[in-house]
């Protein structure tokens, strides 16, 4: 599938290394096979099951499948196998179908969420070289079409847009008949998710056919999920999490039942767990608290729901433990990110564990490293920074090789930047995210974003970003560069990086240039002794 004349996804993606595809595959991880063919197998051995719901209806099993592949053969009328899409729907049966016909044409989805903006969307249209757009005709607020034509007239190469609903000058969602399915490689991506940072631009995940289906069995398996399951979709769809752990492709990859809602508030929610019998769902922890609460006021029968999964951040043990009384037995802690690895809790596991840990991982295949501030592995059950390894974790974000260079140590482990302890059995404690944001006038600043950013420019060649203490806004953000040639100076700099688009707020108030920056052993900038060096 790597196709120079098509710009292919491949060049910018970082495989496996060798030896450990070997092992994963010599374990026989992997489906070796395209994702919706994995997901589809178990609903087409049960066509008139109900497979997708939503306030509009329901389809069985072999509408969805037919939609789908009417959907897919549409697409392969405008797309080339290979090329990127931004999906920006929302949680209905059409984000479904959309999906699967994107799969099946082999156009690599780029899962941008609902509060995506144009300056999100025409990033991850530009960042993934997308051909093309799909999005709902409005919502609250917002005109997507609108949207969509502004994002053309920024990002020349979006030659498509596809509205579900009213399209206005765009197209509406494709179907077409006789389309055979695109043939893929299942270790290239099959979509695109997004990184969870809060600030900043979102990059860019690359997950394949194999990683990903690998990661909804793992799923299937810690959830215990079965046929007889109905998952609530409650959170918008394209999040890893409500995804595929298991989430919308684990439920059709058993053969459940899929009901999607916009609407994640008890006073709807508890209506529909009751009406469709719902078995399972996944909340963060702000809904979790505030379905919690609604207990003791919903009057809606709940208790066909077995398995209430939280994660996406820190639930605390106060909380946990009221959700346990909330929803008896149900409770499942999730810390996981988009990047692969996923831990859970397990059911059955008992209450300390529940209400204290975040789990541990979905796979035996997971490796696991806690480090300290040197790359050095911290004593036993000691706090640090975990970095992971896995078949279903990333070994680099897609076109980011100056990103994926710090982000990634240099045999293949993922460097969260979270902070975490591993008990003695094996559990994960979630301490923290390493202290790095930049507080400056109350806005968080992640340096990162920054930083990378400033590699762009031509005459930069490495740099950190550190905040100093600064009267007035609390901090303000430093830019420390090592160049070639003439140094920038700050207004050039700081002209460059708003060019860039980079938010005002997280311009450089100051700008020193060295000769060389001090790295930590596992050859990340050290940002404390860069800060150190300033403060002395
Ligand atoms: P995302 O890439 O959107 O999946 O976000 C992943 C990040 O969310 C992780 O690296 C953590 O920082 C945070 N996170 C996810 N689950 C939890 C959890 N259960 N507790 C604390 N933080 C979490």
């Amino acid at each position: 599938m790597t196709d120079p004349e098509n710009n292919y996804l491949a060049e910018g993606f970082v495989g496996y290394r060798h030896d450990m595809r070997e092992r994963y595959a010599d374990a026989g991880l992997f489906a070796d096979r395209p994702l919706w063919e994995s997901v589809q197998a178990a609903g087409l051995a049960r066509p008139d099951s109900p497979a997708v719901t939503d306030p509009a209806g329901t389809l069985t099993y072999a509408e969805l499948y037919a939609a789908a592949a009417e959907r897919g053969a549409g697409f392969a009328e405008w797309l080339a196998p290979g090329e990127r899409v931004v999906l920006q729907l929302q949680n209905t049966v059409e984000f479904a179908v959309t999906l699967l016909g994107l799969l099946r044409a082999a156009v690599v989805p780029v899962m941008s969420l609902p509060a995506h903006r144009i300056a999100e969307i025409a990033h991850l249209a530009e960042a993934s070289g997308a051909a093309g757009y799909v999005c709902e005709d409005t919502r609250p607020g917002v005109d997507y079409r609108e949207l969509a034509a502004e994002l053309q007239s920024r990002v020349r190469g979006v030659r498509h847009v596809f509205v579900h609903g009213d399209p206005g000058p765009h197209s509406p969602l494709p179907s077409a008949s006789d389309h055979t399915p695109a043939t893929v490689d299942p270790d290239e991506p099959a979509l695109l998710l997004i990184s969870g940072g809060t600030t900043g631009a979102p990059k860019l995940i690359p997950r394949t056919h194999n990683d990903y289906w690998y990661n909804a069995q793992c799923s299937i398996e810690a959830t215990l999920l079965a046929p007889g399951d109905v998952y609530l979709t409650a959170l918008p769809a394209a999040h890893n999490f409500p995804l595929c752990c298991p989430g919308v492709l684990g439920v059709l990859g058993v053969g459940g039942h899929v009901v999607f809602t916009e609407n994640p508030s008890p006073d709807n929610t508890f209506g529909l767990i009751e009406k469709h019998g719902v078995t399972v769902t996944a909340l963060v922890p702000a809904l979790a608290q505030l379905w919690t609460a609604a207990r003791t006021w919903e009057p809606a029968d709940v208790s066909s729901l077995r398995l209430l999964q939280v994660g996406g951040a820190l639930l605390t043990e106060s909380d946990a433990r009221a959700a346990s009384v909330a929803f008896p037995g149900a409770l499942q802690q999730v810390f996981g990110m988009a990047e692969g690895l996923i831990n859970a809790t397990r059911i059955g596991d008992d209450d300390e564990i529940l209400a204290r840990t975040q789990g541990r991982p979905i796979s035996a295949f997971d490796e696991l490293r806690v480090v300290d501030e040197d790359g050095a592995a911290v004593a036993a059950g000691e706090p640090g920074e975990l970095l992971t390894r896995g078949p279903y974790t990333i070994r680099g974000y897609y076109r980011a090789e100056a990103i994926n260079r710090r982000g990634f140590s240099p045999d293949g482990f993922y460097r969260s930047g979270d902070r975490v302890r591993v008990r003695a059995d094996g559990y994960i404690e979630y301490v923290s995210r390493l202290k790095e944001t930049i507080v400056r006038g109350g806005e968080n600043i992640a340096p990162d974003d920054i930083e990378e950013e400033l590699l762009f420019h031509p005459a930069v060649r490495e740099a950190a970003v550190i905040g100093l203490p600064d009267d007035a806004l609390g901090e303000r953000t430093c830019a420390v560069v090592v160049t070639s040639g003439t140094a920038p100076s700050l207004p050039e700099l700081r002209t460059f990086l708003l060019g860039r688009g980079l938010a005002r707020f997280k311009l450089p108030d100051r700008l020193e240039s060295v000769s060389s920056l001090p790295y930590t052993a596992v050859g990340k900038v050290d940002r404390k002794a860069v800060k150190a060096g300033l403060l002395e």
